[in-house]
């Protein structure tokens, strides 16, 4: 009896270690090549998320917030850079891509220690200055029961860079920031200071968010907040066929869906073929669960630079998100929560490679027959895919350079690239291809990131371009604020 109970016990260790061998082999090897190559740059140089922008620059200006008046200082600073002929560019946390925050022997305002902040409890209001980024934000609310009403899906950006973009995330039925956005002051090219909301400055107000620093420095914003949430999470996990059916089935209508999306299947065997929705419903009884650091980092650090490397990793990925987040539905999450994690994370740290987002838009007639042309060009480029996430963006209609002219659906991707000339230039004719494909399901792509787009992709995604570039020879003659990204598609081409 005895003997046959031990040789059971052996056959099932070595079954339980044949099922683990390689997923362990795999995790272990992930962690012990991800070796942090990031390197400082040179005295005198910036360069942001994308990591392929490195610039000399004149000058980086922090904001000297232990001065008596730091404003007068900018504005100081705005006068030695008309007096020097110099460009100033705006810098957050620099996670745009594409030298948004970059001049060439320019100078560059670092605004993040810029980050007071303080709440009306009475009005729901936040006021807070534009170098805060979203994780200190998040905590401040926190602690008093508050919570963002619109961000992205990681807390690593500054709320300037935020609103300059325009961004949105995947909280259910809203369009992007600017619809959070009371007012702001804006310190223009001549150093004067102007609030800017919805019944005073309201062209400067629309032409700035969204307006990629070209319109002068955003100090403080008064953003809309709301009481933080507890939420309930539902996950279905469907051919992407049935996405939008199982959406609409399941999802869509309940009252008490408060936020959404949707990540892809990325192995190369079912790519794009299944789709897995995350949906968060309100779940007001019980307490809310305090904020805290993401937790198990390594782990799932482990999990996702794993699937950039190699395509099991891409499968085990796959398999460990369908087949144990099952574990997680009914969990229970704060709203707070949801928003709190980190890129830093997931960041590629490599000296070779760096990862690129892409962010195309299309109405949701068209969302199909889109992922149908992305099926067919990603692998045509051999890109190497790391994640898809979907949501839903409503109408934006505070903006003036909008990219959500109606509700949108969102496709959000991550790349990895070599860093090199070649990596280089593949990727740039994958993201001319995809933005056609968009264009073509009337839709556009997203600004941020790199500056692939020929100018007449950018012109018909973005016809009020013109007139954008227009005004901001109205209310910037001098062209004192400028970036690679005006460099590249602005009035006067170079
Ligand atoms: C990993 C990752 C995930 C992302 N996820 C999302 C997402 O879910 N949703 C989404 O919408 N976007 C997303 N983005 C894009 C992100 O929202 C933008 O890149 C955003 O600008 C980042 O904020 P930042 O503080 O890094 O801005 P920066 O890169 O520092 O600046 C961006 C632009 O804003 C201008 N700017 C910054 N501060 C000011 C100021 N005070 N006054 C005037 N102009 C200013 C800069 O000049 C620049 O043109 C993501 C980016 C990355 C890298």
């Amino acid at each position: 009896m005895k003997s046959r109970r031990r040789i059971l016990i052996v056959v099932g260790l070595l079954a339980l270690t044949s099922v683990l061998a390689r997923p362990l082999i795999h995790l272990l090897n992930t962690a012990v090549r991800d070796v942090d190559e990031l390197t400082e740059l040179p005295p005198g140089y910036v360069d942001d998320a994308s990591r392929l922008n490195q610039t000399k620059v004149a000058d980086i200006w922090t904001i000297p917030v232990d001065s008596d008046d730091p404003e007068r200082q900018i504005a100081q600073l705005l006068s030695r850079a008309r007096l020097e002929r110099r460009r100033v560019t705006i810098a957050g946390a620099r996670h745009s891509m594409g030298g948004h925050t970059i001049y060439p022997g320019g100078i560059v305002i670092d605004t993040l220690p810029f980050n007071q902040m303080e709440l009306d409890e009475h009005l729901g209001i936040l006021t807070v200055q534009s170098g805060a980024i979203w994780k200190d934000v998040l905590a401040f609310l926190d602690r008093r029961g508050w919570s963002v009403e619109v961000m992205q899906s990681n807390n690593s950006f500054s709320v300037g860079g935020s609103i300059s973009v325009n961004c949105h995330g995947w909280q259910y039925d809203r369009p992007p920031i600017a619809s959070t956005v009371e007012s702001f002051r804006l310190m223009k090219a001549d150093g004067a200071i102007v609030r800017c909301g919805r019944t005073e400055n309201t062209e400067l107000f629309s032409l700035a968010l969204g307006g990629y620093g070209l319109f002068g420095i955003i100090l403080d914003v008064q953003l809309r907040v709301m009481a933080n949430e507890r939420y309930r999470l539902e996950q279905f996990v469907v051919p992407a066929a049935w996405a939008l059916a199982t959406f609409d089935e399941r999802v869509r209508d309940r009252p008490d869906l408060r936020m959404v999306y949707a990540r892809m299947n990325v192995a190369a065997e079912t790519f794009l073929e299944n789709v897995i929705i995350n949906a968060f419903f309100l779940d007001p009884d019980g307490e809310i669960p305090p904020l805290s650091d993401a937790a198990m980092d390594s782990l799932r650090r482990a999990v996702f630079r794993g699937s950039a490397e190699s395509e099991y990793g891409k499968v085990f990925r796959w398999n460990a998100e369908t087949n144990l987040q099952p574990m997680l539905a009914g969990k229970i999450f704060s709203r707070n929560q949801l928003m709190n994690e980190g890129v830093e994370v997931f960041q590629n740290r490599s000296a070779d490679s760096t990862d690129i987002l892409h962010e195309y838009f299309v109405p949701r007639h068209h969302a199909v027959s889109f992922v149908a042309a992305m099926r067919k060009i990603i692998p045509r480029h051999e890109g190497n895919l790391l994640n898809v996430t979907i949501r839903a963006v409503n109408e934006d209609t505070d903006t003036f350079l909008r990219y959500a002219d109606g509700p949108l659906v969102a496709y959000v991707m991550l790349f990895v690239q070599e860093r090199n000339k070649n990596g280089e230039r593949r990727m740039q004719a994958m993201t001319q291809e995809l933005i056609d494909a968009a264009l073509e399901h009337e839709g556009r792509y997203y600004l941020p990131y790199r500056l692939h787009a020929t100018r007449e992709q950018f012109t018909a995604a973005y016809p009020q371009s013109k007139a954008f570039f227009e005004r901001k020879l109205q209310y910037d003659p001098d062209e004192l604020f400028q970036n690679q990204f005006y460099i590249k598609y602005g009035p006067s081409p170079r």
